[in-house]
Protein backbone atom coordinates (compact mmCIF):
# COMPACT_ATOMS: atom_id res chain seq x y z
CA UNK A 1 0.00 0.00 0.00
CA UNK A 2 1.81 3.10 -0.99
CA UNK A 3 1.88 6.02 1.11
CA UNK A 4 0.65 9.57 0.38
CA UNK A 5 3.24 11.79 0.55
CA UNK A 6 2.02 15.38 2.38
CA UNK A 7 2.55 18.32 0.66
CA UNK A 8 4.33 20.64 2.73
CA UNK A 9 2.93 23.97 3.27
CA UNK A 10 4.39 26.96 5.22
CA UNK A 11 5.63 25.85 8.61
CA UNK A 12 5.33 27.09 11.84
CA UNK A 13 7.20 27.14 15.06
CA UNK A 14 6.81 23.45 16.17
CA UNK A 15 6.10 21.87 12.71
CA UNK A 16 9.78 21.15 12.29
CA UNK A 17 9.76 19.21 15.63
CA UNK A 18 6.69 17.48 15.12
CA UNK A 19 8.48 16.59 11.46
CA UNK A 20 11.35 14.98 13.33
CA UNK A 21 9.55 13.41 15.69
CA UNK A 22 7.44 11.82 12.96
CA UNK A 23 10.56 10.94 11.33
CA UNK A 24 12.38 9.67 14.39
CA UNK A 25 9.50 7.39 15.45
CA UNK A 26 8.99 5.95 12.51
CA UNK A 27 6.59 7.12 10.06
CA UNK A 28 4.21 4.28 9.12
CA UNK A 29 1.21 6.87 8.15
CA UNK A 30 -2.03 6.66 9.73
CA UNK A 31 -3.93 5.76 7.02
CA UNK A 32 -7.41 5.62 8.59
CA UNK A 33 -9.25 6.30 5.13
CA UNK A 34 -12.94 6.97 5.24
CA UNK A 35 -13.87 4.68 2.16
CA UNK A 36 -17.03 2.38 3.14
CA UNK A 37 -16.50 3.34 6.60
CA UNK A 38 -14.39 0.56 7.34
CA UNK A 39 -12.29 0.20 10.63
CA UNK A 40 -9.64 2.40 10.27
CA UNK A 41 -6.54 0.01 9.44
CA UNK A 42 -4.48 -1.32 12.46
CA UNK A 43 -5.91 -2.12 15.83
CA UNK A 44 -2.96 -2.19 17.19
CA UNK A 45 -0.58 1.15 17.85
CA UNK A 46 2.96 1.42 18.62
CA UNK A 47 3.66 4.94 20.81
CA UNK A 48 7.39 5.38 20.15
CA UNK A 49 9.63 8.16 22.46
CA UNK A 50 11.16 10.40 20.48
CA UNK A 51 13.31 12.23 22.33
CA UNK A 52 14.16 14.06 25.74
CA UNK A 53 13.03 17.36 25.48
CA UNK A 54 10.07 18.62 26.71
CA UNK A 55 8.54 17.58 23.22
CA UNK A 56 8.59 14.00 24.49
CA UNK A 57 5.14 14.66 24.91
CA UNK A 58 3.82 14.72 21.26
CA UNK A 59 4.51 11.54 19.48
CA UNK A 60 4.62 9.98 16.56
CA UNK A 61 1.63 6.85 15.90
CA UNK A 62 3.41 4.31 14.18
CA UNK A 63 -0.42 2.89 13.99
CA UNK A 64 -3.52 4.75 14.60
CA UNK A 65 -5.48 3.57 17.74
CA UNK A 66 -8.71 3.74 16.14
CA UNK A 67 -11.25 0.97 16.12
CA UNK A 68 -14.65 0.71 13.91
CA UNK A 69 -15.57 4.53 11.96
CA UNK A 70 -18.83 5.54 12.22
CA UNK A 71 -19.57 9.02 11.16
CA UNK A 72 -21.79 12.38 12.09
CA UNK A 73 -23.33 14.46 10.41
CA UNK A 74 -22.14 18.55 11.17
CA UNK A 75 -23.36 22.03 10.16
CA UNK A 76 -21.48 25.17 9.92
CA UNK A 77 -22.78 26.63 12.30
CA UNK A 78 -21.67 23.46 14.56
CA UNK A 79 -18.05 24.66 13.32
CA UNK A 80 -18.83 27.72 15.67
CA UNK A 81 -18.85 25.36 18.84
CA UNK A 82 -16.34 23.74 21.11
CA UNK A 83 -13.57 24.05 23.39
CA UNK A 84 -11.23 24.31 20.40
CA UNK A 85 -12.72 27.19 18.92
CA UNK A 86 -10.75 30.24 18.08
CA UNK A 87 -11.80 33.76 18.79
CA UNK A 88 -9.49 36.72 17.85
CA UNK A 89 -9.29 39.64 15.80
CA UNK A 90 -9.49 37.31 12.21
CA UNK A 91 -12.74 35.11 13.52
CA UNK A 92 -15.07 36.65 15.61
CA UNK A 93 -17.56 34.62 17.82
CA UNK A 94 -20.57 33.18 17.25
CA UNK A 95 -22.21 33.85 20.54
CA UNK A 96 -22.99 30.57 22.63
CA UNK A 97 -26.52 29.69 23.79
CA UNK A 98 -27.76 30.78 27.30
CA UNK A 99 -28.35 27.93 28.67
CA UNK A 100 -24.81 26.82 27.75
CA UNK A 101 -23.51 29.20 30.11
CA UNK A 102 -23.54 28.30 33.87
CA UNK A 103 -23.23 30.80 37.18
CA UNK A 104 -19.78 30.62 38.77
CA UNK A 105 -21.43 31.70 42.06
CA UNK A 106 -23.58 28.43 42.17
CA UNK A 107 -21.12 26.16 40.99
CA UNK A 108 -17.58 26.93 42.24
CA UNK A 109 -16.02 25.37 45.13
CA UNK A 110 -14.92 26.93 48.41
CA UNK A 111 -11.38 27.28 47.05
CA UNK A 112 -11.83 30.75 45.52
CA UNK A 113 -13.76 33.78 45.27
CA UNK A 114 -15.53 35.18 42.34
CA UNK A 115 -16.20 38.66 41.72
CA UNK A 116 -20.54 38.39 41.68
CA UNK A 117 -23.27 36.23 41.23
CA UNK A 118 -23.50 37.44 37.31
CA UNK A 119 -19.82 35.93 36.33
CA UNK A 120 -20.73 32.90 34.05
CA UNK A 121 -18.96 30.03 32.10
CA UNK A 122 -19.22 26.91 30.48
CA UNK A 123 -19.37 23.95 32.09
CA UNK A 124 -16.75 21.87 31.10
CA UNK A 125 -14.74 25.17 31.46
CA UNK A 126 -16.08 25.85 35.27
CA UNK A 127 -15.61 22.31 35.87
CA UNK A 128 -11.35 22.52 34.87
CA UNK A 129 -11.42 25.97 36.99
CA UNK A 130 -12.56 24.48 39.87
CA UNK A 131 -10.34 21.37 39.92
CA UNK A 132 -6.98 23.63 38.79
CA UNK A 133 -8.32 26.22 42.25
CA UNK A 134 -8.78 22.99 44.30
CA UNK A 135 -5.43 21.61 43.80
CA UNK A 136 -3.91 25.31 43.59
CA UNK A 137 -5.34 25.41 47.11
CA UNK A 138 -3.91 22.42 48.33
CA UNK A 139 -0.20 22.41 47.15
CA UNK A 140 -0.45 26.26 48.06
CA UNK A 141 -2.85 26.79 51.19
CA UNK A 142 -4.29 30.06 49.35
CA UNK A 143 -7.60 30.62 48.41
CA UNK A 144 -7.41 34.44 47.65
CA UNK A 145 -7.66 34.27 43.92
CA UNK A 146 -10.91 35.87 42.75
CA UNK A 147 -12.50 34.82 39.21
CA UNK A 148 -13.44 38.37 38.22
CA UNK A 149 -14.48 37.70 34.16
CA UNK A 150 -15.86 35.10 32.41
CA UNK A 151 -18.59 35.20 29.72
CA UNK A 152 -19.07 38.65 28.44
CA UNK A 153 -22.30 40.07 26.11
CA UNK A 154 -21.19 41.92 23.19
CA UNK A 155 -22.59 45.31 25.08
CA UNK A 156 -20.59 44.51 28.08
CA UNK A 157 -17.11 44.26 25.63
CA UNK A 158 -18.01 47.28 24.35
CA UNK A 159 -18.67 48.83 27.37
CA UNK A 160 -15.19 48.09 28.43
CA UNK A 161 -13.02 49.15 25.12
CA UNK A 162 -14.65 52.79 25.54
CA UNK A 163 -13.66 52.81 29.02
CA UNK A 164 -9.95 51.84 28.33
CA UNK A 165 -10.20 54.35 25.49
CA UNK A 166 -10.91 56.96 27.91
CA UNK A 167 -8.10 56.30 29.64
CA UNK A 168 -5.65 55.72 27.05
CA UNK A 169 -6.40 56.23 23.17
CA UNK A 170 -7.84 53.82 20.81
CA UNK A 171 -4.26 52.24 19.83
CA UNK A 172 -3.46 51.41 23.35
CA UNK A 173 -6.81 50.00 24.36
CA UNK A 174 -6.67 47.72 21.32
CA UNK A 175 -3.61 46.18 22.94
CA UNK A 176 -5.65 45.19 25.63
CA UNK A 177 -9.17 44.96 25.08
CA UNK A 178 -10.66 43.36 22.08
CA UNK A 179 -13.02 44.59 19.68
CA UNK A 180 -17.19 43.85 20.56
CA UNK A 181 -17.68 40.23 19.27
CA UNK A 182 -13.96 39.06 18.91
CA UNK A 183 -13.12 38.82 22.94
CA UNK A 184 -12.50 35.47 23.96
CA UNK A 185 -14.50 36.50 26.96
CA UNK A 186 -17.70 35.67 24.83
CA UNK A 187 -16.89 31.97 24.45
CA UNK A 188 -17.33 31.32 27.86
CA UNK A 189 -14.35 29.30 27.88
CA UNK A 190 -11.98 31.96 28.95
CA UNK A 191 -10.99 33.66 32.83
CA UNK A 192 -9.39 36.77 34.56
CA UNK A 193 -8.07 36.35 37.96
CA UNK A 194 -7.30 38.93 40.54
CA UNK A 195 -6.04 38.52 43.76
CA UNK A 196 -9.20 39.42 46.59
CA UNK A 197 -7.74 40.69 49.63
CA UNK A 198 -10.15 40.63 53.12
CA UNK A 199 -10.50 44.25 53.23
CA UNK A 200 -12.08 44.05 49.95
CA UNK A 201 -9.25 45.78 47.92
CA UNK A 202 -8.13 43.27 44.83
CA UNK A 203 -4.94 43.21 42.88
CA UNK A 204 -3.58 42.51 39.38
CA UNK A 205 -2.90 38.69 39.01
CA UNK A 206 0.17 38.70 37.26
CA UNK A 207 1.19 34.89 37.42
CA UNK A 208 4.13 34.81 39.81
CA UNK A 209 5.78 34.36 43.21
CA UNK A 210 2.70 31.34 44.98
CA UNK A 211 0.41 31.77 41.56
CA UNK A 212 3.34 30.76 39.15
CA UNK A 213 2.17 27.24 40.34
CA UNK A 214 -1.31 27.74 38.40
CA UNK A 215 0.84 29.30 35.18
CA UNK A 216 2.97 25.87 35.03
CA UNK A 217 -0.09 23.53 35.79
CA UNK A 218 -3.22 24.94 34.13
CA UNK A 219 -1.73 23.25 30.78
CA UNK A 220 -3.15 19.35 32.99
CA UNK A 221 -6.14 21.19 33.13
CA UNK A 222 -6.91 21.63 29.50
CA UNK A 223 -6.16 25.31 30.31
CA UNK A 224 -4.16 27.44 28.51
CA UNK A 225 -2.15 31.10 29.65
CA UNK A 226 -3.71 32.71 25.94
CA UNK A 227 -1.41 35.40 25.64
CA UNK A 228 2.01 34.27 26.33
CA UNK A 229 4.24 37.68 25.95
CA UNK A 230 6.84 36.03 23.11
CA UNK A 231 3.69 35.33 21.10
CA UNK A 232 1.70 39.02 20.98
CA UNK A 233 2.62 39.69 17.65
CA UNK A 234 1.05 36.32 16.63
CA UNK A 235 -2.60 36.57 19.17
CA UNK A 236 -2.75 40.54 18.42
CA UNK A 237 -2.76 40.60 22.50
CA UNK A 238 -0.64 42.04 24.97
CA UNK A 239 0.80 39.62 27.48
CA UNK A 240 -1.75 39.19 29.99
CA UNK A 241 -0.94 36.39 32.93
CA UNK A 242 -4.48 37.18 34.04
CA UNK A 243 -6.26 35.46 31.20
CA UNK A 244 -6.51 31.99 30.99
CA UNK A 245 -8.69 30.17 28.35
CA UNK A 246 -9.99 26.46 28.75
CA UNK A 247 -9.48 23.91 25.73
CA UNK A 248 -9.81 20.67 26.51
CA UNK A 249 -7.65 17.75 27.20
CA UNK A 250 -5.05 16.85 26.06
CA UNK A 251 -4.43 20.15 23.93
CA UNK A 252 -3.97 22.30 26.68
CA UNK A 253 -1.19 20.38 26.95
CA UNK A 254 0.30 19.47 23.93
CA UNK A 255 0.21 23.51 23.27
CA UNK A 256 2.33 24.32 26.03
CA UNK A 257 4.92 21.48 24.92
CA UNK A 258 4.86 22.79 21.78
CA UNK A 259 5.70 26.01 22.90
CA UNK A 260 2.70 27.08 20.67
CA UNK A 261 0.08 29.90 20.71
CA UNK A 262 -4.02 28.99 20.03
CA UNK A 263 -3.74 30.41 16.64
CA UNK A 264 -0.35 28.41 15.75
CA UNK A 265 -2.07 24.95 17.18
CA UNK A 266 -5.58 25.58 15.29
CA UNK A 267 -2.82 26.07 11.93
CA UNK A 268 -1.18 23.05 13.31
CA UNK A 269 -3.71 20.32 13.34
CA UNK A 270 -4.72 21.58 9.90
CA UNK A 271 -1.72 19.12 8.89
CA UNK A 272 -3.19 15.79 10.12
CA UNK A 273 -6.32 15.12 8.30
CA UNK A 274 -8.40 12.26 8.93
CA UNK A 275 -7.00 10.59 5.80
CA UNK A 276 -3.37 10.92 6.79
CA UNK A 277 -1.05 11.11 9.55
CA UNK A 278 -3.14 11.68 12.62
CA UNK A 279 -1.16 13.66 15.65
CA UNK A 280 -0.81 11.41 18.83
CA UNK A 281 0.18 12.84 22.31
CA UNK A 282 1.01 11.27 25.12
CA UNK A 283 -0.80 12.82 28.06
CA UNK A 284 1.06 13.29 31.47
CA UNK A 285 -1.06 10.57 33.11
CA UNK A 286 0.08 7.98 30.68
CA UNK A 287 -3.32 8.29 28.47
CA UNK A 288 -2.73 8.58 24.82
CA UNK A 289 -4.78 10.57 22.64
CA UNK A 290 -5.07 10.69 18.92
CA UNK A 291 -6.21 13.66 17.31
CA UNK A 292 -7.04 14.82 13.49
CA UNK A 293 -8.19 17.94 11.83
CA UNK A 294 -11.85 17.46 8.72
CA UNK A 295 -12.13 20.10 6.46
CA UNK A 296 -15.77 21.68 6.65
CA UNK A 297 -18.00 21.61 3.44
CA UNK A 298 -19.46 23.91 1.98
CA UNK A 299 -23.10 22.81 3.49
CA UNK A 300 -23.25 19.89 5.91
CA UNK A 301 -20.10 18.11 7.03
CA UNK A 302 -19.91 13.90 7.42
CA UNK A 303 -16.91 13.84 10.32
CA UNK A 304 -15.91 10.38 11.23
CA UNK A 305 -15.57 9.43 14.68
CA UNK A 306 -14.72 6.32 16.82
CA UNK A 307 -17.72 3.94 16.90
CA UNK A 308 -16.58 2.52 20.50
CA UNK A 309 -14.44 4.57 21.84
CA UNK A 310 -14.97 7.71 24.02
CA UNK A 311 -14.26 11.12 22.06
CA UNK A 312 -14.45 14.50 21.79
CA UNK A 313 -15.81 16.67 18.86
CA UNK A 314 -14.86 20.84 18.85
CA UNK A 315 -15.14 23.53 15.90
CA UNK A 316 -12.13 25.76 15.23
CA UNK A 317 -14.19 28.90 14.51
CA UNK A 318 -12.03 29.02 11.17
CA UNK A 319 -12.77 26.11 9.16
CA UNK A 320 -13.34 22.79 9.85
CA UNK A 321 -13.57 20.28 13.17
CA UNK A 322 -10.70 18.29 15.10
CA UNK A 323 -11.49 15.03 16.74
CA UNK A 324 -9.66 13.92 19.75
CA UNK A 325 -10.14 10.51 20.13
CA UNK A 326 -8.89 8.77 23.74
CA UNK A 327 -7.03 5.29 22.66
CA UNK A 328 -5.88 4.08 26.37
ZN1 LIG B 1 -9.48 38.21 29.75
Amino acid sequence: MGMKQKKKRKVPIGRILLSAAILLGGLYGVRAALAGLAPAPGHTMVVRPVGQSKEDTVYALAQSGLGQMTKVSKTRADMTEGSLILVNRDYACQFPAESALKSVYEGKNDTYQVSNTTVRLQQEALDAFNALFADFQRAKGRTDLLLCSGFRTYDHQKQLLDEKVAQTDAVEAAKWVAQPGRSEHHTGYAADLSIYHPNGRTESYTGTGKYAWLNQNCEKYGIIVRYPEDKAAITGISHEPWHFRYVGEPHAYAMTHLGLCMEEYIDLLRSYPYDGQHLGIQYFDGTTYEVYYVAAGRGNTDVPVPQDQPYTLSGNNVDGFVVTVKIA
